[in-house]
C-alpha cells in the first residue's frame, strides 16, 4: 500500500441496482456503502450473482444505480453529465477477466494500447512516449506492438489489457476476476504484476473475484456479499483467520484447506437452496442457508455493524 493509504478515495452510499426482468425485480445490489482507501487493494468476493460485479461497474458508473451514491476525489460520479462523466473517467478503470471481450482483434498491440490515449487527444509524441513506458512496465517486448492479440497467450493478453487500463495513468482501477480464465502459474505472474504497478504507479484496486486463494494473495481488506448485500467487511486477517458472519465461515470452507475434513464440516453445515434475487428472503438474506438461524432472523434485517475490527451484518456473530 502506498503512504496515503489512510484517505478515502472513494465513497460509496447506498448503492442500489434492480433490473426489471420477465421474471420480476432482481435485486442485484441492495443498500451497499463502501469506502475505497487510496492505495489500497480491497477485495470483492463471493459467489456467482451475488452482485460483486454489478456493483464494480455501479462504482465505475458503467451501469446506472436505481439509487445512491459514489463519490470519488471529492467528485459526485453519479451525479456526473455525459461529457463530465467522459473526461473524469480517466481516473478510473476496468481491466477485465477476458481481455480478448475488450480488445479489437483486428487492432495490433499498439492501436490497442493507444486507443484511450486518442480517445483523450494525448499528442501523437507523447503516445508513443507512454505507450513505451507501458510495454516496460507490464512486461510486453516492445517488437510485440506490431503483432494482433490472437498471436499471444492468455497471460500476455491480459497484459495488454492492464497496459491498456493503465494508459490514462487511472487511480482507481477495478479489476474484474482479472485472473481466472489463466492457468495457475500465469495467474502468480500476473498477480505479480498488479502488486509491481500498484506499487510503482500509486495505484488503488477494487479486486473482484470469487477465489479467496487469489485474494488472500493480493487484498488489503475484503468485503464479502451475499445476494446483493455486504455481509463482511474487514482487514483480510480478521476476515480470514476469524470470520464473524457465518456465510464467511461457508466461503471459507469452500477454499482448499490443509484439513480438508475440518472445511468439509463447514460445508455441510449449509442448509436449504440459494434464494432467488427476484425474491429474496425477509429480514437476513442468508437465513434460509444459515444453520444459526433464529426468529429475529427472518423478523429483522440485519446492518452492518462493528464486530471486533470488521463491518458484519449479523444478528448473532460468530464468536
Ligand atoms: Fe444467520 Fe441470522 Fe446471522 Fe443471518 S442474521 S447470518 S440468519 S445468524
Amino acid at each position: 500500500m502506498s503512504i496515503e493509504q489512510n484517505a478515502t478515495l472513494l465513497e460509496a452510499a447506498h448503492l442500489t441496482k434492480e433490473f426489471r426482468t420477465a421474471h420480476g425485480v432482481v435485486h442485484a445490489v441492495s443498500d451497499v456503502s463502501l469506502t475505497i482507501q487510496r492505495g489500497e487493494t480491497l477485495a470483492l468476493v463471493g459467489e456467482s450473482g451475488c452482485g460483486k460485479s454489478t456493483l464494480g461497474r455501479l462504482l465505475l458508473r458503467l451501469i446506472e444505480p436505481t439509487s445512491g451514491t459514489v463519490v470519488m476525489d471529492g467528485t459526485e460520479v453519479t451525479a456526473l453529465k455525459r461529457e463530465e462523466l467522459r473526461k473524469f473517467r480517466r481516473k478510473m478503470q476496468l481491466i477485465f477477466q477476458d481481455p480478448y471481450s475488450s480488445i479489437d482483434p483486428r487492432m495490433t498491440i499498439r492501436k490497442i494500447i493507444a486507443e484511450p490515449l486518442k480517445a483523450f487527444s494525448v499528442p501523437k509524441k507523447e503516445q508513443e512516449a507512454i505507450i513505451l513506458d507501458l510495454v516496460e512496465k507490464t512486461g510486453i517486448r516492445p517488437e510485440y506492438l506490431e503483432r494482433y492479440p490472437h498471436q499471444f497467450s492468455g497471460g500476455q493478453r491480459q497484459r495488454v489489457g492492464i497496459a491498456r487500463a493503465l494508459a490514462l495513468n487511472p487511480e482507481l482501477v477495478v479489476c474484474d476476476e482479472p485472473v481466472s480464465a489463466l492457468d495457475v502459474s500465469i495467474q502468480a505472474q500476473t498477480l505479480n504484476l498488479l502488486h509491481d504497478l500498484q506499487q510503482k504507479m500509486g495505484l488503488t484496486y477494487l479486486f473482484i473475484s470469487h477465489d479467496l486463494a487469489v485474494v488472500n494473495y493480493i487484498s488489503d481488506r475484503v468485503c464479502v456479499m451475499f445476494l446483493g448485500k455486504i455481509c463482511e467487511l474487514g482487514p483480510k486477517e480478521q476476515i480470514y483467520f476469524h470470520p464473524r458472519h457465518p456465510y464467511t465461515k461457508f466461503l471459507l470452507s469452500a477454499t482448499p484447506e490443509p484439513d480438508p475434513r475440518k472445511r468439509k464440516e463447514d460445508q455441510d453445515l449449509l442448509m436449504g437452496d440459494l434464494p432467488s434475487p427476484v425474491n429474496p428472503p425477509s429480514g437476513c438474506r442468508f437465513r434460509t442457508q444459515c444453520p444459526y438461524a433464529r426468529e429475529l432472523c427472518a423478523a429483522e434485517e440485519p446492518g452492518l455493524r462493528e464486530v471486533d475490527g470488521r463491518q458484519c451484518a449479523c444478528h448473532f456473530p460468530l464468536v
